[in-house]
């Protein structure tokens, strides 16, 4: 069998999956997207998306369904334990859009899937093909032979430029064609739920219009609403002794201890969980290896990472930002893999030890969160903007950023 030319495949139509096939395509690359589910995953709760991630998705075209369906809040209210009144609001919206170029808003997971999904379907160069079975290759001299086990049982064999796995912090990319390590459990859980907004509407214990943020010894929550959903999107963490984290029922209800419910918010939160909870064990991914030859990694199967400074997503979609013009200008996978990898590696680690970080100062206990207290409140209401701008600011494709108007709540 010939080699493909420049057609690329790609495992997993997730986040990172999708926006590598929209941005190959956009260079007229041929591109297929390889998806174990039989359909969309629509499911999940919300998603922060700062401005370096916004400015990549704006740039493939996606700025207009993004403001439809997206909100940009205010402010990042951060609540100490106990405290009935924000600490400081940290200013987003449209001060960053203003600095970097794009706003920081929020997505329902389902409707960001969509937007990224209807945008590949316009381009006749991307071939999705849901409930792939299995997929297997060897790598050779001439490149690689790929072979797909398709939803129907039969099998397809081909011969792509590069296979990129996004196939998730389970990644069978990673773990078993590139014989790479295991994702990690990390020791922290994620209680997630849904609260239909309205039943916050006369709770001035939590603003409905923006993030907040609730500190606490030994655990923290976001909180965010979904207008377009009328939901409001809670994640809870703590630190939980899980047996065999991949094997806990999901849904459960979280084990509050009290002091957790001394916190209004939380106590708020909880109350109004109708929907009940689902528990999600954090587990992160480490290592150096993103590629052997023309086989390499994208998103969480790379570099999954805990989601306390809400960048896993983003980095995804920045190393799709990368990784495409490599792969349609580079003479081979491999060397487009490589100079991906080292372009790449070293961002992606900073992000992930300034997440694990958050973990220890969002849960620090007192008299430390006296002294985090404090410096938070120096640093004033952009002095993250400035703690940031590395991250926020940084742009894969030296391109000025449409700067779009947000959605007010309403
Ligand atoms: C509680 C929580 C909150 C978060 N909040 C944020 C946030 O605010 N901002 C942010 O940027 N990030 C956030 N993240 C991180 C973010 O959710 C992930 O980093 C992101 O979803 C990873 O996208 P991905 O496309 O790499 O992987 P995934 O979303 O896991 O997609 C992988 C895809 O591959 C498919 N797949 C798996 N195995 C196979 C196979 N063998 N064959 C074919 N297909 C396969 C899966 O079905 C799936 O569709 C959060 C994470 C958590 C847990």
């Amino acid at each position: 069998m010939v080699a493909d030319g420049r057609t690329i495949y790609i495992a997993g139509a997730g986040i990172a999956g999708l926006t590598l096939a929209l941005a190959l395509a956009k260079f007229g690359a041929t591109v297929v997207v390889l998806e174990r589910t039989e359909k969309l995953e629509t499911t999940g709760a919300g998603i922060q998306i700062s401005p370096n991630a916004r400015c990549v998705l704006d740039r493939l075209g996606l700025s207009r369904p993004l403001a439809r369906f997206g909100f940009v809040p205010e402010s990042i209210d951060i609540y100490p334990y106990r405290r009935p009144k924000p600490l400081i609001s940290l200013q987003v919206g449209e001060e960053a859009a203003v600095r970097f170029g794009a706003p920081y808003g929020v997505i329902h997971r389902a409707d960001l899937a969509d937007i990224l999904f209807n945008a590949c379907r316009r381009f006749a160069n991307i071939d999705i093909q849901f409930g792939v079975r299995q997929f297997d290759m060897v790598s050779h001299t001439k490149g690689l032979s790929l072979s797909v086990e398709q939803a129907n049982h039969s099998t397809i064999e081909a011969r792509p430029f590069a296979f990129i796995g996004a196939d998730g912090v389970h990644s069978r990319t990673r773990t078993v064609i590139m014989s790479g390590p295991e994702a990690k459990y990390s020791g922290y859980v994620a209680w997630r739920t849904m609260i239909p907004i309205s039943m916050l509407a006369d709770n001035h214990i939590i603003a409905r219009d923006r993030v907040s943020l609730l500190w606490g010894p030994g655990f923290h929550a976001v909180a965010y609403p979904h207008p377009h959903h009328d939901r409001f999107n809670v994640a809870l963490f703590t630190k939980e002794k899980l047996g065999d984290p991949n094997k806990v029922s999901k849904v459960q209800e979280p084990s509050l201890p009290k002091m957790l419910l001394k916190s209004p918010q939380i106590e708020a939160l909880v109350e109004n969980a109708i929907a009940g909870w689902s528990m999600w064990p954090l587990n992160a991914v480490s290592t150096s290896e993103w590629h052997k030859g023309p086989v390499g990694l994208i998103g969480d199967a790379a570099h999954a990472m805990l989601p306390f400074q809400a960048q896993g997503a983003a980095m995804g979609i920045e190393d799709a930002a990368i990784l495409a013009p490599l792969l349609v200008t580079e003479p081979d996978g491999q060397s487009a893999l490589a100079r991906y990898q080292s372009l790449r590696q070293k961002r992606v680690a900073r992000v992930q030890r300034i997440s694990a970080s958050n973990g220890s100062i969002y849960h620090m206990e007192w008299p430390f969160s006296l002294i985090r207290d404090m410096v938070v409140s120096a640093q004033g209401p952009v002095g993250h903007f400035n703690r940031l701008e590395w991250l926020y600011g940084y742009d894969p494709n030296p391109e000025v950023c449409t700067v779009q108007t947000t959605q007010h709540f309403s």
